[in-house]
């Protein structure tokens, strides 16, 4: 069984996945991280991630794994665990830019697709739903307004001791949603299969009610 949630960025994708992945006793895969370990690299290397040349042809380099220790996931890109690395602030836009060239995504989607069908799981990222597993047994495309979706990226700065001005966040956010929502290849779109929920309004508890009362797993 598979249940894709996609989303915009800070709609509470990887909080209700892995509320709901604990619940069912299943895997928690997330997409956004592999993108984030491929700037990661890129940018480790020197290279600007709108540099296509350069980024599809360091790819060939990356060996990309995904691990799980007690149900937690780690990225490792060629024998280094770079999970901790890849949170930070610099990353998120640099990650939806290279997600953009399909030679990029073409290499995580074949990993996220070996994953999936190895073992029940849900997966959130942008672009499941839609061309990552168009077969999913479950399909949630959750979203929210950006001033909500910037205040909850606010608060977790904050939280993290890394507080950065609201405002700034907003244009970030809106300039990644822009950026994903119009790339030519399987940008973040909602499947016209997937249940669509307005979290906004809602807390983590009521999204996650709403979606265990719509799928009945
Ligand atoms: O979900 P997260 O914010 O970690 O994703 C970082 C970036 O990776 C997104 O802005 C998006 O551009 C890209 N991404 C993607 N497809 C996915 C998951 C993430 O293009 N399935």
């Amino acid at each position: 069984m598979n249940i894709a949630i996609d989303g915009p960025a800070g709609a509470g994708k990887s909080t209700i996945a892995k509320i709901l992945a604990k619940k069912l006793n299943i895997l928690y895969l997330d997409t956004g991280a592999m993108y984030r370990g491929v700037a990661y690299y890129v940018l480790k290397k020197g290279i600007q991630p709108n540099d296509r040349e350069n980024v599809e042809t360091i790819l060939d380099e990356i060996t990309m794994n995904i691990k799980y220790e007690n149900n937690l996931q780690s990225v490792w890109v060629n024998g280094e665990d770079i999970s901790p690395f890849i949170r930070e602030n610099s990353i998120s836009m640099a990650a939806s830019t290279v997600s953009k060239y399909p030679k990029v995504r073409l290499k995580l989607v074949e990993l996220q697709r070996e994953i999936a069908n190895k073992s029940d799981c849900v997966l959130d990222g942008r672009d499941i739903g839609t061309f990552v597993l168009p077969n999913a047994e479950y399909k949630i495309f959750l979203t929210a307004s950006p001033e909500t979706r910037a205040k909850r990226r606010y608060i977790e700065l904050i939280e993290r001791g890394q507080e950065q001005p609201y405002s700034q966040i907003l244009e970030e956010i809106q300039a990644r949603d822009y950026q994903d929502i119009h790339r030519d290849f399987a940008p973040l779109k909602q499947a016209g299969d997937a249940i669509l929920l307005d979290t906004s309004d809602l807390s983590i508890e009521e999204v996650v009610n709403s979606i265990e009362n719509i799928c009945k797993f």
